[in-house]
């Protein structure tokens, strides 16, 4: 259920929900409908259809979104709808190249999942992430791009002029330019039976979709960053107590000040410093954590069903190995001047001009936001680089 919740909301689309478990919260007017459930996830539509059990795909198909491109070419071809993505198709649709956005997930990215963007340009209140994005979104359908959900790519291959990428579950998107705005993943912490508790229990972000399941709870947080403090903010007007669970001994080296000092104001809010998490248990659900304090040595158990990893994430570009697309030790895509005194950069790059600066060792394969190799890892900065990676891809077109 968990996946179905977290897709609408970070689609923003309204919803009610109702516990087949708990008569009392289940419409009087749909007993029928009710006592078909069973114990699966349903989805009543607007158009009245009744879907038990939907994959995220039947759920987009019944919104109306796409997972097949139009046409067999595209001028550009983005990858990731997070702020780098989205920002690049609105201004390459509103420059007039025929655009596609593919995205494997929800539009948005990470900022999709942020409950509160509050140091955004233009917002002085804040906005939510999803609505951030929605409101790109609707922006990039005005001026004709073409947005391809729960689509992935996942091979590139180079030639004619042309960047052909294999899409997962079938399918080859062709382009005259790429942008990759791929973004990071969570990171994972590794810990046995954290694979068994992903989506019971065990989060990575913080989905807001959650909170209104945190009531009087004590949740547990991972990570001192933005994200980690955002959640912990945002969760707190929920849970009964927050936890967040850091490895420094302050919040200072890693969150902005003005969480800091907002994080350290809310009494239901607990900073669990030198500790990291280490076990966690549970039959179907997560039921317990054990936390290790590293400074003086002890372990405790905790009773939680809730823990959301907020460790921030790695670039997924392992597609780029096969093409020899340069990435830096961790996985970063590697652009302009950066590429410079990289290895191999000599051999790989035979075009008389140096790489523009989100150009990547490929030429025509521009990267944006924070899949980029020292990329500032921002909102503003994601947006920025989608709109600049645009006027490259224009300088590139016009030297084809
Ligand atoms: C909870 C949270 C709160 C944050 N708060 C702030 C804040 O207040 N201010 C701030 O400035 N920054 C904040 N950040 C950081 C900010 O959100 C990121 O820096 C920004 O989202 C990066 O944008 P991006 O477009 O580069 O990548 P992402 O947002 O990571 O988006 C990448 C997208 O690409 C998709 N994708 C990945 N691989 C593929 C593929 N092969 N094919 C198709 N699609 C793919 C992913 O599903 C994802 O939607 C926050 C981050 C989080 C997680």
């Amino acid at each position: 259920m968990y996946p179905i919740r977290d897709f609408l909301s970070r689609s923003v689309v309204e919803y009610e929900m109702f516990d087949t478990n708990n008569e009392a919260s289940l419409p009087q007017n749909r007993p029928e409908a009710v006592s078909r459930i069973g114990n699966c996830p349903a989805i009543e539509f607007p158009d009245g259809q009744f879907v038990i059990n939907p994959t995220l795909e039947e759920v987009a198909a019944h919104l109306g979104w796409i997972n097949k491109p139009s046409y067999e070419e595209y001028d550009l071809s983005i990858y990731g709808a997070g702020p780098a993505g989205l920002s690049a198709a609105v201004y390459a649709a509103s420059e007039g190249l025929k655009t596609i956005l593919v995205e494997r997930e929800a539009i948005g990215g990470q900022a999709g999942t942020s409950s509160l963007i509050e140091n955004y340009m233009g917002f002085p209140d804040g906005i939510s992430g999803a609505e951030l994005a929605e409101r790109a979104r609707q922006q990039a359908l005005k001026f004709g791009v073409e947005i391809l959900l729960l689509r992935e790519g996942i091979r590139g291959s180079f030639h004619d002029n042309r960047i052909h990428v294999q899409l997962k579950g079938g399918g080859t998107m062709v382009s005259k330019a790429n942008i990759c705005a791929t973004g990071v993943e969570y990171a994972r912490l590794h810990l046995p039976g954290e694979e068994r508790f992903f989506h019971r229990g065990v989060y990575y972000g913080a989905g807001a979709s959650e909170a209104c399941f945190c009531g009087g709870k004590d949740i547990f947080i991972v990570g001192g960053g933005n994200m980690a403090g955002q959640a912990a903010s945002y969760f707190s007007g929920f849970a009964r107590k927050v936890y967040m669970v850091i490895r420094r001994d302050s919040l200072s080296h890693t969150l902005s000040d003005y969480l800091v000092k907002r994080i350290k104001g809310i009494s239901n809010v607990e900073v669990l410093y030198n500790s990291e998490v280490a076990e966690l248990e549970g039959d179907d659900e997560l039921s317990r954590i054990k936390i290790t304090n590293n400074k003086d040595n002890t372990d405790k158990w905790h009773d939680t069903s809730k823990l959301f990893i907020c460790i921030g994430g790695n670039p997924n570009t392992d597609w780029a190995i096969e093409s020899k697309i340069i990435r830096c030790p961790s996985g970063y895509l590697v652009t302009g001047s950066d590429l410079i005194n990289h290895e191999g950069f000599k051999n790989s790059w035979q075009l008389d001009r140096l790489p523009y600066h989100l150009e990547t060792s490929r030429p025509g394969l521009f990267a944006a936001g924070d899949v980029r190799f020292n990329s500032v890892k921002r909102v503003a900065s994601a947006v920025g680089e989608g709109a600049m990676a645009v006027t490259q891809v224009h300088q590139y077109l016009a030297g084809l």
